[in-house]
């Protein structure tokens, strides 16, 4: 049985890839915590930073939707960060006095910052000595999310990478999926997996402490997202194997996800187009509706959540779009060469990032839509280039079948705008 698209004539992968690493423009590894918190419903993460931390998750997170938030910032004071007082002593503190106030909270995530990391406070150690403290009841995990070493993206790599060491260990054999989703596409991907027969399914991360899997070597996993290389590594180091595929986006990189599973778990072929065809008949339809603003236009990728290749790819193979360049923070060959099989031969591919040199580059090529981080949009803009945040495509929902004409319509929203305000200004 075979699911897989047709490579591209010549495809991406031996490109040479254009390799910068000068002054980048990206979030950092705090923002994470925005979505990770939403998604596990008992962990709270505690920022050990100052007070530009606390305000950045406070403004990334917006209005609070829950009565208890589930993040908060251990402010790291002057005399911290002068050496002046026990900074260890302080946290601790801290954390007694938030399990004291809340006893749901079941794992509890140290994030290091850029302060905490300047005065080398060791996280790692605190951990152990919270969790021996507060074990069974309170599992206690650390990890980086300070802009010195994270773009924002890896705070949830960085996250679900501290976890993996802990899971507990099974010979059973499984499909672990990677990754954090929303709730109801994680519902569809799950339903769609269950209705091709392939089970047990366990999620990375779960919904709730309880609800975690077990891996081992008989345990295959999927990343459902594309920036998760240092988890990718944890699993390997557990015995795990991946399974190397496309990323859910646009209604073909769906189905190569999903037939990459398919094939590992002897699903037919009968059983699968039986669970498929009717959502890829309405991925197809959904994506066509964007599609005519989009089709023929020019796209340029800045380097931001590690998905533009995968989105270059949705966008050149199903929306009709030309790539002139395509930047990623980081590239795996392992986890992104299936995605550069696909993307047509023709864009420039940049790993990291020299802003200046990169602005140049966008400024001569005046694509129709650049998509970019906030911080360069709108001196973008002013320059009569379109823009769209890469932000937003972490925040929307915009993974499998029925979210590829949200998707689609996220960055053909921008041009009908500009559109639109050029017919006012004629
Ligand atoms: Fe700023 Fe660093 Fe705190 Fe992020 S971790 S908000 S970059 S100080």
């Amino acid at each position: 049985m075979t699911h897989s698209p047709t490579p591209s004539a010549g495809g991406c992968r031996s490109t040479p890839v254009l390799k910068e690493r000068g002054q980048r423009e990206v979030f950092c590894g705090l923002t994470g915590i925005v979505w990770l918190h939403r998604k596990m419903q008992d962990a709270f993460f505690l920022v050990v930073g100052s007070r530009t931390c606390a305000h950045l998750l406070q403004s990334a997170a917006g209005v609070m939707i829950f009565a208890e938030p589930r993040f908060g910032t251990a402010i790291l004071e002057e005399q911290d960060l002068a050496g002046m007082a026990d900074a260890n002593a302080e946290l601790d503190r801290e954390v007694e006095r938030l399990l004291a106030r809340r006893p749901d909270i079941r794992q509890l995530f140290l994030v290091g910052s850029c302060p905490s990391e300047v005065i080398k406070l060791d996280l790692a150690r605190a951990s152990e000595r919270l969790s021996q403290r507060f074990a069974p009841r309170v599992r206690v995990l650390n990890y980086s999310g300070s802009g010195i070493e994270t773009t924002f993206t890896e705070g949830e790599d960085a996250c679900l990478a501290s976890m993996v060491p802990v899971l507990p260990q099974t010979d059973a054999r499984e499909l672990l999926v990677v990754g954090a989703l929303p709730d109801v596409v994680e519902d569809q991907m799950v339903g769609m997996l269950e209705a091709m027969g392939v089970g047990p399914i366990g999620l990375l991360p779960s919904r709730k402490i309880g609800d975690e899997t077990a891996i081992g070597p008989n345990t295959v996993y999927a990343l459902a997202q594309p920036f998760l290389a240092e988890t990718h590594a944890a699993l390997g180091r557990r015995g795990a194997r991946h399974l190397p595929a496309p990323f859910p986006f646009g209604e073909e990189g769906t189905t190569a996800w999903l037939a990459a599973i398919a094939e590992e778990f002897g699903v037919s072929r009968e059983v699968f187009d039986a669970v498929t065809e009717a959502p890829r008949a309405r991925a197809r339809k959904a994506v066509a509706a964007a599609t005519e603003t989009l089709s023929g236009k020019s796209v340029f990728f800045f380097p931001d959540s590690q998905l533009e290749i995968p989105l270059a790819r949705f966008l050149t193979r199903e929306c009709g779009m030309t790539a002139v360049e395509v930047g990623s923070p980081y590239i795996h060959e392992a986890i992104m060469g299936p995605e550069l099989d696909l993307l047509p031969n023709g864009p420039r591919i940049a790993e990291g990032q020299d802003v200046d040199k990169q602005l140049d580059r966008a400024r001569a090529d005046r694509p129709d839509l650049t998509i970019c981080g906030l911080g360069l949009a709108n001196p973008l803009e002013a320059e009569g280039l379109t823009t769209k945040w890469a932000i937003e495509l972490v925040f929307t929902p915009v993974h499998f079948y029925e979210q590829a004409g949200d998707l689609a319509a996220l960055f053909a929203r921008p041009m009908r705008r500009k559109a639109a305000l050029r017919l006012e200004a004629a």
